[in-house]
């Protein structure tokens, strides 16, 4: 397999998986962006065929003497076709994980999906590449790894719809008047998961369940209106499928990413490991709560964009990414986060997407259109501190 993003924290926690299994499964290639050392350490451990640094050129000291080097964007690429994996786990942030997404599954290999974004922005051009490949995805995400294990065997016209379950983030009992006051520290303080800097903003946005609604239109294959999305603040019920004769299958666990990445990784097997189980005594109390547009006006977006449709999902992707890297230094207030985002949809219209190429351009043209809104704006003056 190859593990993309190893540095990451799906990545270092797919290779914990790995090291678990030990001869079960073997690591032909990893790459990260900039970690060099750390790649280095786990070139050590894995002893992989190659490794690639994405965001350098230099190769990292001590890599084992068999383990060639790539480098960049290019480089990656270039490292998939001479490894040729079986598996990939794609587990890049940000748009820039579509590249190895599109290679994998255009030449028909299994994708172990971590890099949500894939879909964001080119769902329906990535969906028609497996299609005709015959590709498979396996959703690492532990919301649509629950939905996929929930609807194995069924039939699509059982399902009436899923429920994608969301934690509400730090701020879901916080007054909305003071919502402007957010600081990054405060929205980087995630409940229940502990994930990387873009995924948490965008849990604290919620702007990550407006992906995941996505995510899930173009797995699946389900229209706008049989996805909902619910408040579930323990984070145990990974999301639940309600279907036609009114039964739901709802799949539980403690929140650990290794679960879904052993899934995924052993897929078909379910492999034995350590993990903790969920203990439905501990957690007798889980809580279910209606989800408030106001307080995340995000995810309403994702539904603006699957009706939309072309390439609205790759501005969307692109304005928010430039967006939250504003909010975190300190150039925009938190709402302003979705709200720049949204200003940006509505004032374009959607074209087709073609190619990567056009991918490419809309992911361009969001990323300009969000400069040019977080620059024009007015720093963020300095919040009060709350004295509770
Ligand atoms: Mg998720």
């Amino acid at each position: 397999m190859a593990i993309l993003g190893c540095t990451g924290s799906v990545g270092s926690q797919a290779l914990d998986v790995v090291a678990e299994h030990g001869t079960r499964f073997q690591c032909a290639l990893l790459a990260a962006h900039r970690s060099a050392d750390a790649l280095a350490r786990a070139a050590e451990q894995h002893r992989p065929a190659a490794v690639c640094l994405t965001g350098c050129d230099a190769a990292p000291s001590g890599l084992p003497s068999a383990t060639r080097f790539h480098a960049g964007a290019g480089g990656l690429i270039a490292a998939l076709e001479e490894t040729a994996p079986d598996v990939v786990l794609n587990a890049i942030t940000g748009a820039a994980g579509l590249a190895a997404s599109e290679w994998t599954l255009r030449t028909g290999r299994t994708l172990a999906l971590a890099n949500k974004e894939s879909l964001v922005v080119a769902g329906e051009y990535l969906m028609a590449l497996a299609a005709k490949s015959g590709a498979r995805i396996l959703p690492v995400d532990s919301e649509h790894c629950a939905v996929f294990q929930c609807l194995d065997g069924e039939s699509p016209r059982a399902i009436r719809r899923i429920w994608l379950t969301g934690s509400g983030g730090p701020f879901r009992n916080r007054s909305l008047d003071t919502f402007a006051s957010i600081t990054p520290a405060e929205a980087l303080r995630h409940p229940t998961w502990t994930m990387g800097p873009r995924i948490t903003i965008g849990s604290a946005t919620m702007m990550n369940k407006a992906f995941e609604v996505l995510e899930a239109h173009w797995l699946f294959g389900l229209p706008a209106e049989a996805i909902q999305v619910v408040i579930h603040p323990q984070s145990i019920v990974h999301s639940m499928v309600e279907f036609v004769d009114g039964s739901m299958l709802a799949q539980c666990g403690v929140p650990d990413m290794r679960v879904p990445i052993l899934f995924c990784l052993g897929y078909p097997e379910r492999l034995p490991s350590a993990f903790q189980p969920f203990d439905p005594v501990r957690w007798r109390n889980l809580e279910f709560l209606p989800f408030e547009p106001a307080r995340y006006p995000a995810v309403p977006l994702a539904y603006d964009v699957l009706r939309a449709g072309r390439d609205a999902g790759a501005v969307l992707n692109a304005a928010d990414e430039v967006a939250t890297a504003a909010f975190l230094d300190g150039r925009i207030p938190f709402p302003a986060i979705t709200a720049t985002t949204a200003t940006i949809l509505a004032g374009r219209q959607p074209r087709r997407i073609t190619s990567l190429r056009d991918v490419l351009d809309a992911d361009a043209e969001g990323r300009r259109l969000a400069e040019l809104a977080t620059a024009a704006a007015s720093p963020v003056p300095t919040p009060r501190t709350d004295p509770s």
